[in-house]
């Protein structure tokens, strides 16, 4: 038996994975942060499985009742919110897990950074404008270490996907002003994403605090900057991928 690590995905329990959700079916254990997995999600777990909230555990804790499962020969689900590699601290639960010789695999999820792009309907590598993705996050109390502040990481003016960083937008406005970013340069914001209370703002760099502030996001968002998330591009013809051009000869299919 061993500890499986889950990503739930962003709220909709319907973007588990089917892999996920027949793991969190047939555990015998299931420990859920409560705040940020859908109850829905959890209540598909067996009747009989012991179900347990991670937010008032400290990590010994936990670990110790994962350790004292497996022995039993119990199976545990470790479910994160969206995919567990992201900002999940599954680090230190793989350190003490590892240390005391139990197994575990993680199972990945849907992150809310693809949950909110979804929503906004954008293409984050957008062909000819960009084809790469920051995923980051703002410096607050917990520290970033110096070579990947958001002003350097800004200055290759691709697509920014900031975690945890709603409450700091006017410290990661002003990095983008330092990197160089026009103030109308678009950004999308997602609170809640895929949850039934979602909300999306479209927004530009220098609104992004004021309509942040007037529909009252202080948690729960993911913010998507860059020009790929720019609102008329959808109704534009100029970005086109090689990938379905009709003069473009590739493995699959020979230009004209
Ligand atoms: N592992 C998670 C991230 C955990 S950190 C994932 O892959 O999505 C928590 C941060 O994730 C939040 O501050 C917010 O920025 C983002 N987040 C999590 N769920 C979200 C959702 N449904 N909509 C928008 N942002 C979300």
């Amino acid at each position: 038996m061993k500890v499986y690590i889950v990503g739930a995905g962003p709220g909709d329990p319907d973007l588990i994975t089917v892999k996920g959700l027949k793991i969190l079916q047939e555990a015998d254990v299931v420990i859920y942060a409560d705040s940020l997995v859908s109850e829905e999600l959890v209540n598909r777990s067996k009747p009989e499985a012991e179900v347990l909230k991670s937010a008032g555990m400290t990590l010994e804790e936990m670990v110790d009742i994962m350790e004292a499962r497996v022995r039993e020969g119990k199976m545990v689900a470790r479910v994160h919110t969206g995919d567990p590699s992201m900002y999940g601290a599954i680090l230190e639960q793989m350190v003490l897990l590892k240390k005391r010789g139990i197994k575990f695999e993680i199972i990945p999820g849907v992150s809310s950074v693809f949950a909110s792009a979804a929503a906004l309907q954008a293409e984050l590598t957008v062909p000819d404008l960009t084809q790469t993705v920051i995923l980051t996050r703002a410096e607050g109390r917990t520290p970033v270490p110096e070579r990947e502040k958001l002003k350097d990481l800004a200055s290759h003016h691709c697509t920014v996907a900031l975690y945890l960083s709603a409450t700091l937008v006017k410290k990661v406005v002003q990095s983008f002003y330092d990197a160089g970013w026009e103030p109308d340069t678009p950004v999308g914001v997602v609170y809640r994403a895929s949850w039934p209370d979602q909300k999306i703002i479209r927004t530009t760099l220098e609104n992004l605090e004021q309509d942040l502030r007037d529909n009252g996001i202080r948690s729960q968002a993911m913010i998507l900057a860059g020009h790929a998330l720019d609102p008329r591009l959808v109704d534009s013809e100029d970005f086109r991928s090689k990938l379905y051009d009709p003069t473009f000869t590739h493995q699959f299919r020979k230009g004209v």
